[in-house]
């Protein structure tokens, strides 16, 4: 296939950090999956791209969703001659994780895709604009460990550009904000200084506010043709299409699952800096921020240096990503709780939280 042929596998985003963990591995061989289909993947090797599957003992030992691989995952795989898929066997240490909440009873987090460094979050600056929905969207890339940068999208069809741009400025905590529209010449090197060398970059919006738009320009001609070959493939076999792109500023990850994500797991600490301030001078403790006396966030908003839209939005926030009435200790724990669940199940975290007694 001359797909195979346009990339090597160092245009997959590796550094130094994935090779040195990979090298506790020799016995097994560097991967980065680039799709995923139900029960399978597909992985970018030295060697091509292959078929995969986890190992027996991985879906043996693996309690939670969120420990099985994502597009985006670098993973230590086996090939053996004969076999046509490969075994994957370990996933390395993750950068970052986007996850999901998994349809069904378990409610358990599913992971969408890994090792993302930064997450463009996509707003239209037409129908779609919306400062809640932005606010989400920060919330959700900062839990992830994705750096995000805001991207505003249809400039041509705003009114008032600088307007529209300090407004979103407003909430954009230690974002940048980037205005394009399909009609601009230079999208490329718009989006350009956030793809340090080799960096892989992943885009959050909703459906129609440009993300393919910018995807494909990004890729440029040749890749284009790529991507669409995946696509059209998507439909027919499971076995083939690619989510994840080695693009000349680096690697773009475009999995159905990014494109529209819930706050299922959200850091409201970054996207709502100064109201989590703000919280820690409440007069109670546990203070819900709605009608308390000595709510330090309602006083805000009676003297304007906050606005009800966003106290609201923050306090909708904290309600989906079920830390309501949580502390920020609490919160704390609980993102541990998952981190651990991550990186090997509950053992690991027990042991883990043994050893640190013994510090004490
Ligand atoms: P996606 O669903 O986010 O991937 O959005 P698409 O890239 O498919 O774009 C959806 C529609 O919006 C298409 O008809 C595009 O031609 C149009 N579109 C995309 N970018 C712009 C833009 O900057 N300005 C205008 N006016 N239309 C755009
Ligand atoms: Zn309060």
């Amino acid at each position: 296939m001359e797909v195979k042929a346009l990339h090597s596998f160092n245009d997959y985003g590796i550094n130094e950090r994935f090779l040195t963990e990979a090298a506790k591995y020799p016995e097994y061989q560097l991967a980065r999956v680039v799709a995923q289909y139900r029960g399978k993947y597909k992985v970018a090797t030295a060697h091509g791209e292959a078929l995969a599957q986890i190992s027996g003992k991985m879906r043996f030992d693996t309690e939670e969703l969120s420990a099985y691989p994502a597009v985006g995952d670098f993973v230590m795989i086996s090939s053996q001659d004969g076999y046509p898929e490969a075994i994957i066997h370990h996933i390395l240490t993750r950068k970052s994780l986007f996850v999901r909440k998994a349809v069904g009873v378990s409610g358990q987090a599913q992971p969408v895709a890994a090792n993302i460094d930064t997450v463009f979050l996509c707003m239209s600056l037409n129908q779609n604009y919306n400062l809640n929905r932005m606010e989400r969207y920060l919330s959700i890339a900062w839990d992830s460990g994705a750096v995000p940068v805001i991207v505003l999208t249809k400039s041509d069809l705003c009114r008032d550009l600088p307007d529209a741009v300090r407004e979103v400025e407003q909430i954009s905590s230690f974002s940048d904000v980037v205005t394009l529209s399909m009609f601009d010449t230079n999208i490329t090197e718009k989006l350009a200084p956030y793809f340090f060398k080799n960096q892989t970059c992943a885009f959050i919006g909703s459906s129609g506010v440009g993300k393919s738009t910018i995807i494909n320009r990004l890729l440029g001609e040749e890749a284009l043709a790529t991507r669409e070959i995946g696509k059209a493939d998507r439909g027919r076999h499971t076995t083939t299409g690619r989510e994840l792109f080695p693009c000349p500023l680096g690697v773009v990850i475009d999995t159905p699952g990014m494109r529209e994500m819930g706050a299922d797991s959200a850091d409201l600490s970054k996207a709502f800096q100064e109201i989590e301030e703000l919280a820690t001078q409440c007069k109670f403790r546990d203070c819900t921020h709605t009608s308390e006396p000595g709510c330090a966030i309602l006083a805000a908003v009676a003297d304007g240096r906050t606005d009800n839209r966003r106290l609201a939005s923050y306090l909708k926030l904290r309600q989906e990503a079920g830390y309501e009435g949580l502390s920020s200790k609490e919160i704390e724990a609980k993102k541990l709780n998952r981190m651990f669940k991550e990186v090997g199940g509950m053992k690991n975290a027990r042991k883990f939280a043994k050893e640190q007694q013994k510090r004490k």
